[in-house]
């Protein structure tokens, strides 16, 4: 999976989760109209150029209101849209979704139905598991990914068996901050070698406002981040 060569775009900080390492869901944010109003008069393509790709960011982005419009309109101009979600949304918004999305990513915290609450503060393993299956059913295309560190290591086999049983890919990332023993860090990259995984190493940390879950340093070398909102100081 290509990583590079795109756009990121932060739609919103707001999250629906309450995961342990991450306060976002309590930013308070307040999503203005600046991006929708610079993508419908041209000038969001006018600063930025047009790359193949690009990934769409939150917090969790169906927390923005405006996710399907600002979506059906960088569908128009012919980017492919890679929206990265912690897959707990209603059906209704996943459908208002499907006609301009690529690919989903869909973060898996646990593949362990007892720690799935513990760890995103909120939803349920039913939760995530009912998104699954409408995803499927309605074939929308996902995938996972995961973040890797210490805590999780000894599991890896796990996720990748839990993301076969959907047959779909899975993204396992690590952040080079974490100064994992060597071995460890051979261990991961053994998984480059598994049909249907990629690996990749976090270089750098994410903007607070940025999903903490998410493969930070992938996005930003060599793009930047787009924020939404950034479109919000021109009104
Ligand atoms: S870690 Fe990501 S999914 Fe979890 S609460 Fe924070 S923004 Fe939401």
């Amino acid at each position: 999976m290509d990583l590079l060569s795109q756009w990121t775009l932060e739609l919103t900080p707001k999250c629906n989760l309450k995961c342990g390492m991450c306060s976002l869901w309590d930013s308070g944010r307040v999503d203005g109209q600046g991006l929708l109003v610079s993508l419908h008069d041209g000038t969001f393509f006018s600063q930025f150029s047009k790359k193949r790709l690009i990934n769409i960011v939150g917090g969790e982005p169906f927390e923005n209101p405006d996710l399907s419009v600002v979506l059906t309109e960088l569908k128009e101009q012919g980017l492919k849209i890679r929206l990265w979600s912690n897959g707990i949304t209603q059906p209704d918004q996943w459908m208002s979704i499907k006609n301009t999305v690529d690919g989903i990513m869909i973060y898996l915290p646990t593949v362990f139905p007892e720690d799935y609450q513990l760890s995103t503060g909120f939803a349920t393993w039913g939760d995530f598991e009912d998104s699954l299956r409408f995803l499927k059913k309605h074939r929308l295309p996902f995938s996972f990914h995961t973040p890797v560190s210490q805590a999780n290591l000894s599991d890896l086999p796990d996720f990748y068996d839990y993301a076969q049983s959907y047959g779909v890919p899975l993204c396992l990332h690590y952040s080079a901050r974490e100064a994992l023993h060597p071995e460890h860090e051979k261990y991961i990259l053994r998984f480059l070698r598994v049909k249907g995984v990629s690996v990749y190493k976090k270089k750098t940390a994410m903007p607070p406002t940025v999903c903490p879950a998410l493969p930070h340093g992938a996005f930003e070398d060599p793009y930047q981040i787009l924020k939404n909102a950034f479109f919000d100081q021109f009104k």
